[in-house]
């Protein structure tokens, strides 16, 4: 296992900016996600890693030393795409073995007929062994990829990738073809196996809750910028960009527009919080779903409750507001018929505040004791 470093990695297509400048080092040992929409470039970042593809300007560092210049195949990094990429007329125990035969013989020994008789294959057999127990497809090993279900499929695709001892593991939406039982299972055993390897992996994935539940560090992308790059806990407790706020979570953070009077008193349509902020200006007030809650007392809006869901242990409730330009999104145990008018509260002191841009205000003061 090893670090990883991007330093200032710049990528073009023509005229057009894929990577606007992303920097991240990435510690040996970590599992690091890159998250973020289709199309804000997590796969050609990973592919710069690889070696598939090289930056316009910048340079990767893998164990510290740069590889700008050294070819995909030298630079000891396994990859799992999406797609499997398994070699449909070989065996899984010879898929799994490729990696290792690409590495350890010479040309006479990987020829089909005389390279038996060279040996060699006594050492790669005991790995494909270890790597097929590890997975649990010991019973698979003489079958071929058709004759596999999706999710074995990607068992095998991990197996060639962890047969040998890379610097790091890299993986792009490896459970994208997976149905959601089985992506829900594979994410559990990819993290379990991550746990046993201890190895570095980078695991590109534009779900969110793959990167919250597999992380030890998320990065967040969107349009060529590396966001945030931090835990899970603190993307999700304390996004420094709106944007990061709203891609992570689900259901999504409520958004409702505020306004900060001249005196710094924060006030959202219909109601004045013990919120204080310096200055005039137009902010953005964010809160969970969770942070909401129905009351009686004191409640911060009132609104008609326009859907249900139902998830069985609570109710997902959706409230129109007067004013407010989106629906309130809240979880709550208590069941809600729609059409009914409800009150909604919430701690002032959970809401995340954002400038009209969308970065965070940090200096924004409860008022302890302060009349909502
Ligand atoms: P993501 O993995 O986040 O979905 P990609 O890294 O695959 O995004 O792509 C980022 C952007 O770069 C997309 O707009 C895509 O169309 C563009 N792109 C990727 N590869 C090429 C290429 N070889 N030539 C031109 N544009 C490309």
């Amino acid at each position: 296992m090893a670090t990883v470093s991007l330093k200032g990695i710049q990528k073009s297509y023509k005229d057009t900016e894929i990577l606007r400048g992303i920097d991240l080092d990435i510690g040996a040992g970590e599992f690091v996600s890159l998250v973020g929409p289709s199309g804000c470039g997590k796969s050609t970042l990973l592919r710069i890693i690889a070696g598939l593809e090289a930056p316009t300007v910048g340079d990767v560092r893998i164990g510290g030393a740069s590889v700008s210049g050294t070819r995909a195949a030298d630079r000891n990094l396994s990859m799992v795409f999406q797609s499997y990429a398994l070699y449909p007329h070989l065996t899984v125990a010879e898929n799994i073995a490729v990696p290792l035969r690409m590495r350890r013989l010479n040309r006479w020994q990987r020829l089909p007929l005389i390279g038996g008789l060279l040996g060699g294959d006594a050492s790669i057999a005991a790995d494909v062994r270890r790597a097929a127990e590890m997975l649990e497809i010991t019973p698979l090993l003489d079958r071929r990829p058709g004759q596999l279900s999706g999710g074995q499929r990607q068992r095998v695709a991990l197996g060639r990738a962890l047969v040998r001892d890379p610097a790091a593991f890299l993986l792009d939406e490896p459970l994208s073809n997976l149905d959601a039982k089985l992506r829900a299972h594979t994410r559990t055993e990819i993290t379990e196996l991550h746990r046993k390897l201890g190895a570095t992996f980078i695991y590109v994935t534009h779900d969110q809750v793959e990167a919250m539940t597999m992380s030890d560090r998320i990065a967040v992308m969107m349009g060529g910028r590396i966001l945030q790059c931090d835990t899970p806990a603190r993307i999700y407790a304390d996004p420094c960009d709106l944007r990061v706020a709203e891609f992570i979570g689900s259901p999504r953070i409520n958004v409702i527009p505020a306004e900060a009077d001249g005196a710094g008193r924060i006030a959202i349509p219909g109601c004045a919080l013990p919120l204080r902020h310096r200055g005039r200006a137009a902010l953005r007030l964010a809160l969970r779903p969770e942070t909401l809650f129905l009351t009686d007392r004191a409640p911060k809006l009132r609104g008609e409750v326009a859907h249900v869901e139902n998830m069985g242990h609570e109710f997902v409730v959706q409230v129109a507001v007067a004013g407010l330009p989106s629906r309130l999104v809240l979880r709550t145990a208590m069941p809600a018929t729609i059409g009914q008018t409800v009150s909604i509260g919430f701690d002032p002191a959970l809401a995340l505040v954002f400038d009209a841009e969308g970065r965070r205000c940090r200096d924004v003061t409860v008022c302890e004791g302060a009349a909502a």
